[in-house]
């Protein structure tokens, strides 16, 4: 019988390839700390009307990339393709939004029906920022300051650039559809079938196309910066300002849409070139009118969504250094002391509560026990025979130092020898 596979798009992180994760995941913990930010978990599977309400319709995501099915008592449920309608729902469920604001991440996987690709999965992992109830343009910066840290700490800020542009209010891009829309209607011949079902639905997509013989169409269509109000005008300014005095560098770029409906003015991607078409690793922007849409009070909302795995394959081109998963090992040889091996282990643990030590359970030989130690990535091989049990001593060996000798520790000073040689955290 064959083995049973994984499903298309859906992957296996291996063990090998965990501890960049872990060391993304915590320099992204420590980041988001430095700035007070509070985690909050959501469930995987919510019901289909809120993505169709959030999202929108007409989307990518709503019209063909949903994993959507119907519960045993027919309800229809989703899986969810991204986080924000569910942090939302969470927090209007639960009061949150009343007179407060939230500075609010998430993490986890999200799912979504689309041809996979290197960079493009069906399951993938995303960070979620979400903040709430503030309306100025500081917390806009915030997050841009925020991940340009991130990003730093990472060793990636010069494979990454920031996109900006402002979708002024809805009002204001309901006048701007109507330009875009007279113009396409003036230039149909130079649409794709996309384009042209886009051009009644959700005209602001084409300018979003990724069909190269549309490249000259678009450029040529009307800006959305010519049509916003002051205040739209007057917020975007000053994120470019306060961007320009703290040093961080931004492009402009009047054709970023996104392909979301519930944006309004600041919208921005973080992009690298190293990643072919799926450039895009960071993603965002103001939502200030979602939260009535879904049955709140208006309030201002702003948020961002990262992609782990494209963030993964970028830092894979950095060769980080990441820390060993064991850094002693424990090697027994005989009845005595397998024995005594796993209570010294236990005691050296509690007196180093970060000491990565792994005891050989498979029992081989010394010469296999050895060689076990090596691939583990330790740094030192602990050594256990019937003649140190005998003794009540304990063999040290350095697996880093190929001329290193092994020497021979009374069984209380291993404590001593390994606390002074390393660094446990
Ligand atoms: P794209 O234009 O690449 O399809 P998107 O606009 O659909 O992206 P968002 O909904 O904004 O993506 O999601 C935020 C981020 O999540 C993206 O910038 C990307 O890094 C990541 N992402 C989105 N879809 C996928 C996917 N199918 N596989 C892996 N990562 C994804
Ligand atoms: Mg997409």
């Amino acid at each position: 019988m064959a083995n049973i596979q994984a499903i298309r798009g859906m992957h296996d992180v291996l063990p090998e390839q965990t501890p960049l994760w872990q060391y993304a995941e915590k320099t992204i913990r420590d980041v988001l700390g430095s700035y007070g930010y509070s985690e909050i978990r959501l469930p995987a599977v919510e019901k289909t009307e809120l993505f169709k309400r959030s999202i929108g319709e007409v989307t990518d995501i709503v019209e063909k990339e949903m994993y959507t099915f119907e519960d045993r008592n027919g309800d229809s449920l989703t899986l969810r393709p991204e986080g924000t309608a569910g942090c939302l729902r969470a927090c209007l469920e639960h009061g949150l939004l009343h007179n407060q604001v939230h500075r609010l991440w998430y993490y986890g996987a999200m799912y979504r029906h689309e041809r996979p690709q290197k960079g493009r999965y069906r399951q993938f992992y995303q960070l979620g920022v979400e903040t709430y109830g503030m309306a100025s343009a500081d917390i806009d910066t915030e997050l841009l300051l925020l991940t340009d840290r991130l990003w730093k700490r990472l060793g990636i800020r010069e494979k990454v650039r920031l996109q900006l542009n402002s979708l002024g209010t809805i009002s204001e891009r309901l006048i701007y559809r109507e330009a875009l829309v007279a113009y396409f209607e003036q230039h149909l011949e130079a649409l794709d079938e996309d384009s042209l079902r886009r051009l009644k639905s959700n005209p602001l997509r084409i300018l979003d196309t990724k069909n190269p013989a549309m490249k000259d169409v678009v450029a040529n269509a009307p800006e959305l910066m010519d049509y916003l109000g002051e205040d739209s005008r007057q917020h975007f300014q000053q994120i470019l300002d306060t961007l320009t005095d703290l040093g961080v560098s931004y492009e402009i770029n009047t054709r970023l849409v996104r392909g979301l409906d519930y944006y309004s003015k600041t919208v921005f991607e973080w992009v690298t070139d190293e990643l072919g078409s799926q450039g895009t690793i960071c993603a965002g922007g103001r939502y200030d009118g979602l939260i009535e849409q879904l049955g709140g009070k208006a309030n201002s909302a702003i948020g961002f969504a990262m992609g782990m795995e494209r963030l993964l394959l970028l830092l894979e081109t950095l060769n980080v250094k990441t820390e060993s998963t064991v850094n002693v090992y424990l090697i027994r040889v005989g009845e005595q002391a397998e024995k005594l091996g796993l209570r010294f282990a236990e005691q050296l643990r509690t007196a180093i509560p970060d000491l990565k030590l792994q005891v050989d359970c498979a029992n081989g030989s010394i010469k296999s026990q050895f060689k076990k130690a090596d691939k583990s990535g330790a740094t030192y091989a602990l050594i256990l025979g019937d003649d140190e049990v005998a003794h009540g001593v304990c063999g040290v060996k350095s697996l880093r130092d190929e001329q290193g000798e092994q020497q021979t520790f009374a069984l209380s000073d291993v404590v001593e020898f390994l606390k002074n040689t390393h660094n446990y955290n």
